[in-house]
């Protein structure tokens, strides 16, 4: 045979793979799919995936390089995992390079070899006497002997203060030749699993928790998706540990996905609490050391739970059984930049390549898993009872047409606060703004604080006596005079968390007032603090963000406000609502978790609309319906799929005429192909934000009633725009199934 050319995957954004010659030397045998390979580039050197190997490349041979070294003896993939690489990269149109980049720890893609982190061993020297004349006369080094020949497999470095082992003595030691180091890459904890594996005795599932473990519990070594759609507080979580239960069970291990690990710390602590298992925690918080070693773990089978975010859904495993996506309509699984996956429908491909079921839960599922649940591609579970004794709150709309609002606050909302706070209780206060004001204006000439880079105004924010603009990130100090007419009577309008925060501690100022936002919980443990303070359970009232609805219980709080539910009525985005309706039924459903009933309060100036009334009247299933219809009446996704083409370029027009351009290719390809025909083009157009951090930016909408024939343009399509000269030149993003557009 002629000499292996190998096929190879690299980290670039081209969507091509790359030919090499073998290594010099290399045995044959050695040259398998899904080996590393560390190869010249340019100037560079780069690491990629052996894809295949060839023995004819349509690079001429003697411009063929060589590759430099092949790093692992086999595989780095399971297999299933590698197929959803490809599967991943071939559908949201990314090259394949660098889906692995993304899918593999930092330290993989950088060559370090797949071991766990080097750590030393003491051992005794073979055929040693302990009575060896060298310790005649050091009983400390006779003892530190003693104890470490009771350890022919030695004794890891870190664990030498655990058996009173002292470096010194074992340094001397070692210098006299009784005693050596070595270095292992062995795992750091091995499963030493014995008993139980409950920390913990388990809840006794009441009738609705029942049937759904039992319905998933009857699908284990099989695929299919389930849909667990249980109000809050329902036991959705406590369904989880007895499905993970019965994996450890059967020596299967679970994958389980959250939306962030920092917003929802109980979840953790309840697997943790409740069971004896090696549980890896995968987030982007970890160093690429430890994220590497919680990988290799899982990947060595030794690993029996892992729990992660977004991208934790790559793991390999050696024995899956089980995928779990808690708060499955989070848009936090959608990975807004570079490969723009989305983890739960990633997680429902993976299961089905590994022929296990997955679980999607929430409260509030999105459109799009209700609608697979309805045309019935997922089995609908419902908990539609809270467990334990909790109730579920009452709704009040407070139209505040004509009521004055005094920083987002209107008068009844103010006399139920008090009434709450009087009566013992605490009070959650939910404003989706953080910041003090989201805009400056000049009274006098009617200057406003927009952001010189971006369409955008600039946040007021009082805590660091600047304007800030949250889509660039641009900020500058306070004007003190309008920079136009420099009169001195600028005014904040509207209101954020700052301004509701102060406003409530003047208006109550015998209750302490605890802010809730990114800004409030920058500093590490700040949110630990507050929620501890929280849970103290004096009354108190709460302001915050989004970060308040997410996983939190807050047993004393009995009232919830919304201070502004219109924005997701108004809005031009057609997903507004559905968020909308999420936030609040998430918010809600914190309150009066314990014994009281709980009220929530929901300010809007359309308090009569439609899907408002459901909502409040009926619950967000119904809700969901209602937004189901409208979405089909107007051919929208979950009925249509999209895909966003974005262009951003420096100077205006520039991004226009490219995706002019792409657009003339693709109906080119649709005059060759009639099944092209059913795919609409809408745009280019100015992207809602027109401006942003400098760039100019427009957008072309790629819409279809069949996922089928959008991807059969998409594959055809988008590897000839790759090519385009423009395409080097102009900054452009492909999205497939966009959140926003
Ligand atoms: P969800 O995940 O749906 O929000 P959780 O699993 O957190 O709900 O359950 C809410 C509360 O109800 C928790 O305090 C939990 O301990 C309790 N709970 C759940 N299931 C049961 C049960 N079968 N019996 C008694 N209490 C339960
Ligand atoms: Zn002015
Ligand atoms: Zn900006």
């Amino acid at each position: 045979m002629s000499q292996p050319i190998l096929r190879i995957a690299l980290p670039s954004p081209l969507r091509a793979l790359f030919d090499y010659w073998a290594p010099v030397g290399t045995p044959i045998s050695s040259l398998l799919a899904g080996v590393r390979v560390r190869v010249p580039f340019g100037r560079r050197e780069l690491v990629g995936l052996l894809i295949e190997v060839v023995s004819q490349s349509e690079v001429p041979t003697e411009r063929l390089r060589p590759a430099l070294a092949l790093l692992d003896d086999s595989p780095l993939l399971p297999a299933p995992v590698f197929r959803l690489a490809r599967w991943t990269a071939q559908y949201y149109q990314h090259s394949l390079g660098d889906t692995l980049a993304v899918m593999l720890p930092n330290l993989l893609t950088q060559g370090e070899p797949a071991q766990f982190k080097p750590r030393w061993l003491w051992q005794v020297e073979p055929n040693l006497s302990l009575d060896d004349p060298r310790v005649q006369r050091a009983p400390r080094q006779r003892e530190a002997l003693r104890v470490l020949a009771q350890h022919p497999q030695g004794v890891a470095e870190e664990l030498l203060p655990r058996l009173q082992l002292s470096r010194e003595a074992l340094n001397s030691l070692r210098n006299k030749g009784l005693v050596r180091i070595t270095a292992c890459n062995d795992l750091p904890e091995p499963k030493t699993h014995q008993g139980s594996w409950l920390l913990e005795a388990q809840l006794a599932l009441n009738s609705e928790q029942r049937n759904a473990y039992e319905a998933v519990k009857s699908r284990f070594g099989h695929f299919q998706c389930f849909l667990l759609a249980g109000v809050t507080g329902s036991g959705k979580t406590e369904v989880y540990l007895h499905l993970v239960h019965q994996m450890l069970l059967a020596g299967k291990q679970s994958l389980i996905l959250i939306p962030e690990i920092n917003l929802s710390p109980q979840t953790l602590a309840r697997f943790q609490q409740r069971f004896n298992a090696r549980i890896v925690v995968l987030h982007s918080g970890l160093t690429d050391r430890a994220r590497l070693d919680a990988w290799l773990e899982a990947r060595s089978g030794n690993a029996d739970i892992v729990i992660g975010t977004r991208s934790a859904l790559f793991t390999p495993l050696l024995n899956p059984g089980l995928i779990i996506v808690d708060e499955e309509h989070d848009t936090s699984y959608k990975q807004q930049e570079s490969l723009r996956y989305q983890a739960r429908d990633l997680a429902v491909v993976r299961a089905h390549m590994e022929q296990i079921p997955v679980v999607l839960g929430s409260a509030t599922p999105s459109l799009e898993s209700l609608h697979n649940a309805h045309t019935g591609r997922y089995a609908l579970l419902k908990l539609e009872q809270r467990a334990g004794h909790a109730a579920l709150p009452d709704f009040w709309r407070l139209d505040v047409k004509n009521l004055v609002l005094d920083a987002g606050i209107s008068g009844p909302l103010q006399q139920a606060i008090r009434q709450t706070l009087a009566a013992g209780q605490q009070v959650l206060v939910f404003l989706n703004r953080r910041g003090y004001a989201p805009t400056l204006l000049c009274h006098h000439c009617g200057w406003f604080s927009l952001c010189p880079h971006c369409d955008a105004r600039m946040t007021l924010h009082q805590q660091t006596g600047r304007l800030h603009c949250h889509h660039c990130d641009y900020h500058e100090p306070l004007p003190t005079q309008c920079p136009q007419c420099q009169q001195q009577d600028l005014r904040p309008i509207g209101a954020g968390t700052e301004r509701a925060e102060q406003r409530l501690g003047s208006l109550f100022p015998q209750y302490p007032v605890l802010r809730v936002d990114r800004d409030s919980t920058r500093r590490k443990d700040s949110l630990d603090q507050i929620l501890q303070r929280i849970n103290e359970g004096k009354p108190c009232i709460l302001v915050g963000t989004q970060m308040l609805a997410k996983g939190h219980h807050f047993p004393h709080v009995t009232l919830v406000a919304i201070l502004d539910a219109d924005g997701g009525l108004f809005s031009a985005d057609f997903r507004a609502a559905e968020h909308m309706a999420q936030q609040i039924t998430q918010v809600a459903g914190r309150a009066g978790r314990a014994g009281h009933k709980g009220q929530v309060i929901i300010q809007s100036h359309l308090a009569d609309h439609p899907l408002l009334v459901q909502l409040t009247e009926q619950g967000y299933f119904a809700f969901a319906d209602q937004a189901l219809a409208e979405r089909q009446a107007a051919c929208l996704p979950p009925f249509s799929h999209m895909v966003l083409i974005r262009a951003e370029a420096r100077q205006p027009q520039q991004a226009e005429d490219f995706l002019e351009q792409i657009r003339t290719l693709a109906e080119d390809m649709q005059q060759l192909d009639s099944a092209l025909t059913s795919v609409e083009l809408l745009g280019p157009i100015p992207a809602l934000m027109e401006r942003k951090a400098g760039w100019h930016r427009a957008q072309l909408l790629v819409q279809a009633q069949t996922r089928g024939a959008l991807h059969r343009l998409l594959d055809q399509w988008i590897p000839n725009v790759a090519l385009l000269p423009e395409a080097k030149r102009i900054r452009w993003i492909l999205d497939v199934d966009p959140l926003e557009v």
